[in-house]
């Protein structure tokens, strides 16, 4: 008998994770080491969840999505995944022609997805009169000195007293200062309030850290640490509430699938406006 060692291993593709369980049998792992076995397994195992078409010499990989719908569909995502959507009973290769034929729509929207996400999303000059953002609201930028580095709100104004008032680079940490100290007033209420929500799945709570993110809202890891984005503050109570959720209910279903919205349409009713809001900010 040949005794295996299973291995779960997690595959991350932006937030969404997939589980994979591999079995590896035990002469198998004495003979290469552990390394290269388990590259092996993975490349081998990757094949199996996506597909690869090649359009114009560039690589399409998607992944096929099952559920009870009636008609295909495809999304492309800011990070250049695809996915395809298909009714249940659906012939694999009929999937894959119908990804095919839609091979030029989906490079020109990952094209510009890509383009619009790199130099839009969350960046932000710093200089005198930009218009900056707090809790959905916009307000003009105002710097003036002081020793004392601070941030105020007076009427449509963000005003920002620095040591340093021509150095955007101070300017922007000491805005990014203000933003955190203001999420770690007001997210932890929040969090309370998404959490009592799934009080009844009798989960773990999952320890929480704020960050200033690139592209994406949150993450969820699978050991319960969620990560925020401290780019929400510039948005309202509902986007920060969805974000909130969005991650928890990963905590039940860490990836995008049927499953995953079935769950947030019991936990926020209106989120799928809520995403579109968020989407327009992000792209
Ligand atoms: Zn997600």
């Amino acid at each position: 008998m040949v005794n295996s060692i299973t291995i779960k291993l997690a595959i991350v593709k932006n937030d969404s994770l997939s589980y994979l369980k591999l079995d590896i049998s035990e002469s198998f792992y004495i003979k290469y080491n552990m390394q290269f076995t388990l590259a092996m397994e993975y490349s081998r195992l990757v094949k199996q969840l996506y597909h690869s078409i090649n359009y114009q010499n560039e690589e399409i990989r998607f992944e096929i999505i099952y559920s009870k719908r009636r008609t295909f569909g495809i999304k492309v995502s800011g990070d250049g995944s695809v996915i395809a959507r298909s009714p249940n009973n659906v012939d694999e290769t009929e999937v894959i022609t119908f990804v095919k034929n839609h091979s030029k729509w989906i490079l020109k929207q990952r094209r510009l997805l890509i383009e619009s996400r790199s130099d839009k999303v969350f960046t932000q000059s710093y200089e005198q009169g930009q218009l900056h953002r707090y809790l959905g609201n916009e307000y003009i930028l105002k710097v003036s000195f002081s020793k004392r580095r601070g941030v105020n709100l007076f009427e449509k104004s963000l005003i920002v007293k620095t040591p340093k008032p021509d150095e955007s680079k101070d300017v922007e940490r000491t805005l990014r200062a203000f933003y955190k100290a203001q999420a770690q007033q007001i997210l932890p209420q929040m969090i309370e309030k998404s959490w009592s929500k799934f009080k009844h799945f009798n989960l773990d709570p999952p320890e929480y850290k704020y960050r200033f993110l690139k592209r994406k809202w949150g993450t969820c890891r699978i050991d319960g640490l969620i990560t925020l984005n401290l780019e929400l503050m510039k948005e309202d109570m509902d986007c920060i509430e969805y974000v909130i959720i969005h991650e928890m209910c990963h905590l039940l279903v860490p990836n995008h699938s049927k499953k995953f919205y079935d769950l947030m349409d019991t936990m926020l009713e209106n989120h799928r406006d809520i995403e579109d809001r968020l989407d327009k900010i992000i792209i």
